[in-house]
């Protein structure tokens, strides 16, 4: 089928399992009551998705509290009562953030009831997501490894270890998040694909990588008026990108400033083309959806236009991010009956 469409990853937890509209949201039970909450919203997350005609869904990041911390949880080597404050993204805002102290190791399995319970409540093509190596570095102290690069690898390993876990567990594919690759261009090049790669390590189900200019919180929206009028970060990372073993790519394209023709320098990589855009509640119409689509196949064969969302809808309202997932699989419907596919 022409135009399968999924989401970056996340969409908004329901406001009895976390405070809503919020970043780093705090929960709101604990125990075995937030272990049947994280349950009962990831059902939800993967009902929602299906009835909206999202042909590839995730679990909706719901049993996560942040997309990057969420996988630092059961790893020993990491301090989590040694928080400090620093600037990530470049500076572009401030974390309270962990502090890798020892040699990293998984102490087991970090994704497997969300991944599991997923896989047995849907047919569909199932997706679960990562934090890239680069990223999690970004996002993270360090008074062990001394080295971004060194410390990238370690995380590779342990994040190779549970996708391949997820795999087993019956994952479609796997990806990472790797926002940092639009920030640290250079460090890309140098050993942020290589250390990318290292996760993606042996892995026989489809791999994507999504990168994107954030979420569309204040910070970002600032951030972004900085970039100029044609933002081409993608114009460094993408053609070592298509020299890598990464099958797909997610990327930023409603209401973005990204020039359409950077996507003709990932020849043969399946495209995630963001045509949601999530920095805004202004909800899409079925027939932009659509007209974007159409846009995008000047640059993409359409054999490899995946319609997707800007990036993670977890800070938004439910209510806008319902109707903007119904927007995007109402727009790829019009898009293939528009092409009589
Ligand atoms: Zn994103």
């Amino acid at each position: 089928m022409m135009f399968e469409t999924s989401i970056a990853g996340s969409l908004p937890k329901p406001s009895w399992l976390a405070e809503p509209n919020r970043l780093w949201p705090a929960w709101k039970l604990a125990g075995d009551e937030l272990a049947a909450a994280k349950r009962d919203a990831t059902l939800l997350a993967i009902k929602l998705q299906e009835d909206c005609g999202i042909d590839i869904v995730t679990d909706g990041e719901q049993s996560r509290q942040h997309f990057v911390h969420g996988f630092l949880e059961n790893i020993e080597g990491i301090d989590f009562d040694r928080r400090i404050e620093i600037g990530i993204r470049a500076d572009r805002y401030k974390a309270m953030v962990p502090t890798v102290t020892g040699p990293l190791r998984l102490r087991g399995r970090v994704h497997a009831a969300e991944a599991r319970l997923a896989r047995a409540h849907t047919t569909r093509k199932l997706k679960f997501t990562l934090p890239g190596p680069m990223t999690i570095v970004d996002t993270i102290a360090d008074t062990h490894y001394g080295d971004r690069a060194t410390l990238a690898m370690a995380f590779a390993e342990l994040l190779n270890q549970e996708a391949r876990a997820l795999e087993a567990d019956g994952i479609d594919i796997i990806q990472f998040d790797e926002p940092a690759f639009n920030v640290y261009m250079d460090a890309v090049r140098e050993w942020g694909v290589a250390a990318l790669e290292g996760a993606a390590e042996g892995l026989s189900c489809t791999t994507a990588v999504h990168i994107c200019y954030g979420y569309g919180i204040q910070a970002n929206i600032d951030w972004k008026g900085t970039l100029g009028g044609e933002w081409r970060q993608y114009e460094q990372t993408f053609p070592v990108l298509a020299d890598s073993r990464i099958d797909q790519v997610s990327l930023e394209c409603r209401n973005s400033h990204v020039p359409m023709a950077l996507m003709e320098l990932l020849p043969g990589k399946d495209l995630l083309v963001g045509v949601i855009d999530v920095a805004t509640d202004r909800v899409e119409t079925a027939e932009e959806v659509a007209d974007l689509i159409a846009q995008v196949l000047a640059f993409v064969p359409a054999e490899r236009v995946f319609p997707c969302t800007n990036c993670g809808m977890a800070p938004m309202r439910r209510g806008v991010a319902e109707a903007k997932l119904a927007a995007l699989g109402a727009g790829a419907d019009l898009a293939r009956e528009r092409l009589g596919a």
